[in-house]
């Protein structure tokens, strides 16, 4: 049976931006500066209009879960388990996945949450429902 590989992903290419700004506390998307399309994840040109030219936004950080799943069986092996990754659409209207940390309300689809830069986390991204502030 072949090892899974439980080391955290490689962070390279048109990412880099992203990781190093939540490494600062930042959480960033791209912005289109010919059509005014918000995207994430990072990508060379527009899907809605094909301009290569972007402008880095910064997000408040708050936002609403759309969907989550709990995973019973962590991949990566810094993971302590069981947790919950959740899938926000920001205010700004981009989607991004991340770790929640604190207690998962139910239901948790339709729940506020604000962006968390934990760096005792295996996940640099993490969201905590909203009012949870001292969510660990
Ligand atoms: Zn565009």
């Amino acid at each position: 049976m072949p090892q899974t590989d439980t080391s955290a992903p490689v962070i390279k290419d048109q990412s880099d931006f992203y990781w190093e700004s939540l490494s600062g506390g930042r959480l960033v998307f791209q912005y289109c500066l010919s059509c005014g399309e918000k995207r994430f994840p990072f990508r060379m040109s527009c899907s809605r209009c094909g301009s290569f030219e972007h402008a880095i936004e910064q997000s408040a950080g708050t936002g609403v879960v759309v969907s989550h799943t709990r995973v019973e069986k962590p991949l990566i092996g810094t993971f302590t388990k069981p947790y919950h990754v959740v899938l926000v659409e920001l205010d700004e209207g981009v989607r991004m996945l991340g770790i929640l940390q604190g207690t998962a309300p139910a239901p948790l689809i339709g729940k506020r949450v604000v962006a968390s830069f934990n760096s005792e986390s295996p996940s640099p991204l993490c969201f905590i429902p909203d009012g949870q502030s001292d969510a660990s």
